[in-house]
């Protein structure tokens, strides 16, 4: 495991090329990861609450999004280097899959948000293959489920905020044919523009 422990939250080590590999070798396998990110404030709370502390960890790559954790690595002679945002890495699985046509859906947002994502993702990425999205306040579980499952993309990107699209992955995702899913909060409203 390339992974350091500050304050019981795990941190991954990886670099955007090391994670990028292993997440696409993994994919046309039935192995799935799924990405959350850490920043200072998440890692404070989670030293204190047991069950956030437990569904980060829980998670298979724990992203340092946030100076702070670079910093708290130094401090313990840890070897965290690598600053990886939570809305780059979206970035970089996104030009990823489209040099390698694998499929991406996009879940969360106001209805309406992940659509315009979409349509601005289509435009920077003209070959990407946008399997589907659905708004984060659709409320019938089952259809979502369905409708991930029918469209089978390879990334699945849940914006939701935290913890709440951390909790619904590890929940949802024995269910779902996917091999990646990335916790990406804010991101598509930021990709909206
Ligand atoms: N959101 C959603 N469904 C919900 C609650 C929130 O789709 O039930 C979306 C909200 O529209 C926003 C995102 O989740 O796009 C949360 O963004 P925020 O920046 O607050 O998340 P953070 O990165 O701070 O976790």
């Amino acid at each position: 495991m390339n992974k350091e422990t500050i304050l019981g939250v795990q941190v991954s080590k990886e670099t955007y090329s090391s994670i990028t590999d292993k997440l696409f070798n993994l994919m046309g396998t039935s192995d799935q990861a799924f990405i959350v990110a850490v920043n200072p404030e998440k890692i404070m709370k989670a030293a204190e609450d047991p069950e956030l502390k437990d569904l980060i960890n829980a998670a298979d790559y724990q992203i340092p999004d946030g100076i702070g954790i670079l910093i708290a690595s130094r401090l313990q002679k840890g070897s965290v280097r690598d600053r990886i945002t939570g809305i780059d890495l979206m970035q970089t699985l996104v030009a990823e899959a489209e040099k390698r046509e694998k499929k991406i859906f996009l879940y969360g947002g106001k209805p309406g948000v992940a659509d315009k994502a979409a349509a601005q993702i289509q435009l920077d990425h003209p070959k990407i293959n946008i399997a589907g999205t659905i708004n984060g306040y659709e409320k019938d579980e089952e259809k979502i489920i369905e409708t991930i499952n029918a469209a089978n993309p390879d990334i699945l990107f849940v914006a939701l905020g935290s913890p709440k699209q951390e909790e619904w992955i590890k929940a949802n995702k024995q269910r779902l044919n996917v091999s990646v899913f990335q916790g990406v909060g804010g991101s598509f409203d930021v990709i909206a523009g």
